[in-house]
């Protein structure tokens, strides 16, 4: 029965384990904070650098662009700008007074001599104010043709500021194309028709196919009021389309020689779109899917991620290990200082811890100007009992005591010790004579009525309270705690003193 309730002592805390103060705690915590702030530095540099990755991959996508766009609209303005030549000279030397003096032959050769006749390039043809065909770079007799109702010449007639006009993409004599012309006017400003051009198709289908375009690439020529004149890909049922009708999509977007990152007017594919800076009679838009541009960065993005994971993963599972190790050693550590602080046989503290405690209290006593108690707790006639009963009842009786000892003590700074031998003894923080006596007495009783023969163990108690300054030492209140339990002996035993210290207020 008392090895059992040894383990009664041990549980109800004697040892102290100090639970709220574990300074370990303190260095996994540090652990911790230091892996996720490293986590998050690096993480914070890796995001850092993808992200100036993204906006140099844009950066040279949008210069390859605007490149392209710029040496699109370049050639397109000046095959314009050549072919527009040949109307303005027909324009004017078709006025001039000379002109009508001379034979048709000669007429067609001043008239024509200039005339562009690249490959692309349709014959130029001249209408008079009705909308008859005149002259034909062609033929000396053309077939007659009547354009009053075509979009330009209606154009020319009506504005004589419309200088060179730009017709949508239309069937021109059978080949799609887009018709340039200019009107004539007389000395005094009056219309007297308009002189014809146009550019085949085949001109734009030549031009893009040698540019070097990837899959979803585009390029896209419009007229200024954002008509679609030509686009690659080909598609017709967009050409000929004014995309400003497209109330979708905000032309602010896109401004002259400005670029534009999302979805376009013409389909959903997001692309980085890039309008070339010219203010003649059209612009050229090229576009590049936003996912080819970014393709090699978000293969960078998967490789560069995929490592931070691994590292990540790395980093948490070390401290996670290291935190665990460090719990597992501190408890160790802890285990191992109870062992060092605990007697075995009773489980109380032994006396290198009472000595620490004591010494720890005298000075906090002397901080607070409290006092402190000490109980000298003795086995009467020990030895007479071990040579009756045994050793080791001896010992059951030692357990025995320590039970009685620390089921009487129970506030929080008190400490029960086994002092050596069959003695023991207790700190008793901030009790008076008085109050110790109370306990002392409590515990003497106790052994008293647990004893099967009270003649044979009873305990003598001898008891010192004091308040420590700082010229004395706690061993002056073992001591006289000591004395008074001499007395206790000398008195017959089985009884409590007292001890009289100076500036102790005896109660007995
Ligand atoms: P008194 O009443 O004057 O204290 O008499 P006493 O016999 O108790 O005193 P004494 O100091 O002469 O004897 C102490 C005895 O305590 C001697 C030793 O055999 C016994 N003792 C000391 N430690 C232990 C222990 O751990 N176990 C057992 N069983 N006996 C112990
Ligand atoms: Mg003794
Ligand atoms: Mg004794």
């Amino acid at each position: 029965m008392l090895f059992e309730r040894q383990s009664d002592v041990a549980r109800k805390g004697w040892f102290r384990k100090d639970s709220g103060r574990r300074p370990w705690r303190l260095s996994v915590k540090l652990l911790i904070a230091s892996s996720i702030a490293t986590v998050i530095g690096f993480s914070a540099i890796c995001t850092s650098v993808m992200l100036d990755m993204r906006r140099g991959e844009e950066e040279l996508a949008r210069q390859t662009l605007e490149n392209l766009a710029s040496s699109i609209d370049a050639d397109i303005s000046r095959n314009i700008e050549l072919y527009d030549l040949s109307l303005r000279a027909v324009a004017s030397n078709l006025v001039m007074p000379e002109i009508k003096g001379v034979s048709r032959e000669i007429r067609h050769l001043i008239l024509f001599d200039h005339a562009a006749t690249a490959k692309h390039f349709g014959v130029i043809q001249v209408f008079d104010a009705e909308g008859k065909l005149t002259h034909d770079a062609a033929t000396l007799d053309p077939a007659p043709e009547d354009r009053s109702n075509e979009e330009y010449f209606q154009v020319h007639r009506a504005n004589p500021g419309a200088g060179l006009y730009m017709s949508r993409p239309m069937l021109h004599r059978s080949a799609y194309s887009i018709v340039l012309s200019r009107r004539i006017n007389d000395s005094d400003g009056g219309f007297l028709g308009v002189v014809v051009g146009s550019i085949r198709f085949s001109y734009f289908h030549e031009l893009f196919s040698r540019l070097t375009l990837n899959p979803g690439d585009t390029v896209t020529v419009l007229r200024r009021d954002r008509m679609v004149i030509m686009r690659t890909p080909f598609d017709l049922n967009i050409i000929g389309r004014n995309l400003a009708e497209r109330k979708s999509w905000n032309p602010a977007n896109l401004k002259e020689g400005g670029a534009y990152a999302g979805v376009g007017p013409v389909d959903p594919t997001p692309r980085l779109y890039v309008r070339s800076g010219s203010t003649s009679l059209f612009f050229v838009v090229v576009g590049k899917p936003l996912a080819s541009i970014l393709s090699l960065w978000h293969r960078e993005v998967l490789r560069i991620g995929a490592i931070m994971m691994v590292l990540i993963l790395f980093v948490v599972g070390t401290t996670l290990f290291l935190a665990r190790e460090i719990g597992r050693r501190a408890e160790a550590e802890e285990k191992l200082e109870e062992l060092a602080t605990t007697d075995a046989l009773t489980g109380l503290k032994n006396r290198r811890k009472f000595d620490a405690e004591i010494d720890a209290e005298w000075r906090r006593a002397a901080r607070n100007g409290t006092p402190v108690a000490v109980l000298m707790i003795d086995a009467d006639h020990f030895k007479a009992y071990n040579d009756s009963y045994g050793h080791q009842a001896g010992d059951q009786v030692l357990v025995g005591i320590a039970i009685c000892i620390s089921d009487s003590v129970r506030r929080a700074g008190d400490c029960p010790a086994r002092y050596g031998g069959e003695e023991f003894a207790v700190l008793l923080p901030s009790l008076s004579a008085v109050e110790a006596f109370t306990v002392a007495e409590t515990i003497r009783v106790k052994v008293e009525q647990w004893a099967e023969d009270p003649k044979v163990t009873t305990v003598s108690i001898g008891l010192a309270s004091m308040t420590p300054t700082a010229a004395i030492d706690w061993a002056y209140l073992i001591e006289a705690a000591d004395k008074a339990l001499y007395a206790a002996k000398a008195n017959g035993r089985n009884q409590s003193v007292v001890a009289t210290v100076p500036q102790l207020a005896l109660v007995a």
